[in-house]
């Protein structure tokens, strides 16, 4: 059991028709991790124990953060999803990591291309905050086109249109798929989030691009990247697979008796 810990959720927010917010806290224990990585969170529900991957979207302005910041979108009959949109104050739950490679490299390239569908945006949410503290000299430096359904789900919708009005160095682009107002705002397009990224004619000579979300659009971007003459030196990808697409490293250690018994016990008494 040394490579878990156990959290305790503190605060539950609805950020979106579909999505929330949940923010898990340890007993005063740092967490480690660099933006864009990712915990295993284990789970207990009537048919026993199971693991979930979640992006931290902690906000990165302190240093001795001791919470795990997590956006969740439902899913239909999720298994995750059915603990979590049910949850209580204070469920506890093992977690373990960090783990992920979608991280930006330092120094930062000319310009860092954020591609993201809907949840996908949270890796992304410490990398933009570290940014937003020190922005770099150049214009345009850090851009993030985010995929969404429509309006409604524009996620973080206020914070990033406040970078993007505050900020030359940042440029937003948010993409929907089903919106159907016509009133759009210079920031806004209709469409897949992959044509849109097209139409803005990336450089393989000045752009680092890390894409996270659906696989198919993670799959679709990367294909046109590399027809433009992009490689895996200058694309980094998080797909969000469905937990039976994760590889057999991901499934959770078996737990002692004593320690399955006192989580089943644990998470009985917070569950509803
Ligand atoms: C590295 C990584 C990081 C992730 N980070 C996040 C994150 O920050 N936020 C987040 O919300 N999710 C994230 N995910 C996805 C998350 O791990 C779960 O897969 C998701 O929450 C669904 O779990 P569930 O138990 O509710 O659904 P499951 O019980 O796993 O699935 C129930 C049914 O729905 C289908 N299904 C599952 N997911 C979807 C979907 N997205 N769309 C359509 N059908 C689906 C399944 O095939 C299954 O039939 C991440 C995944 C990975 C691999």
């Amino acid at each position: 059991m040394d490579d878990y810990i156990t959290v305790e959720l503190q605060r539950i927010k609805r950020i979106s028709p579909s999505t929330q917010m949940f923010r898990f806290v340890t007993d005063g224990v740092r967490v480690p991790f660099l933006a864009g990585q990712f915990y295993r969170f284990t789970f207990t529900d009537g048919s026993g124990q199971f693991e979930r991957s979640y992006s931290l979207c902690n906000q990165l302005d302190d240093e001795d953060q001791c919470y795990l910041d997590l956006i969740v979108s439902e899913v239909d009959r999720g298994r995750a999803t059915q603990v979590l949109f049910s949850a209580s104050i204070g469920l506890q739950v093992w977690v373990r990591g960090p783990f992920g490679r979608l991280v930006l490299p330092q120094p930062l390239p000319a310009r860092s291309v954020l591609v993201a569908t809907s949840v996908g945006l949270a890796p992304f949410i410490p990398m933009l905050s570290m940014f937003a503290a020190s922005p770099p000299s150049n214009d345009k430096a850090m851009v993030l086109f985010l995929g969404v359904r429509d309006r409604e789900e524009f996620l973080y919708g206020q914070w990033l249109l406040s970078l993007h009005n505050r900020l030359s160095q940042f440029q937003l682009f948010v993409c929907y798929s089903k919106e159907t107002a016509i009133d759009l705002q210079p920031y806004e397009r209709h469409g897949y989030v992959t044509d849109v990224v097209a139409q803005e004619h990336p450089n393989p000579q000045s752009d680092f691009f890390m894409l996270c979300g659906n696989p198919q659009m993670v799959d679709d971007v990367f294909l046109f990247l590399k027809s433009q003459g992009f490689s895996g030196r200058n694309v980094r990808r998080e797909k969000y697979v469905f937990a039976r697409q994760e590889n057999n490293n991901a499934r959770p250690k078996t737990l002692s008796e004593g320690d399955r018994a006192l989580l089943l016990e644990k998470i009985k008494r917070y569950q509803k």
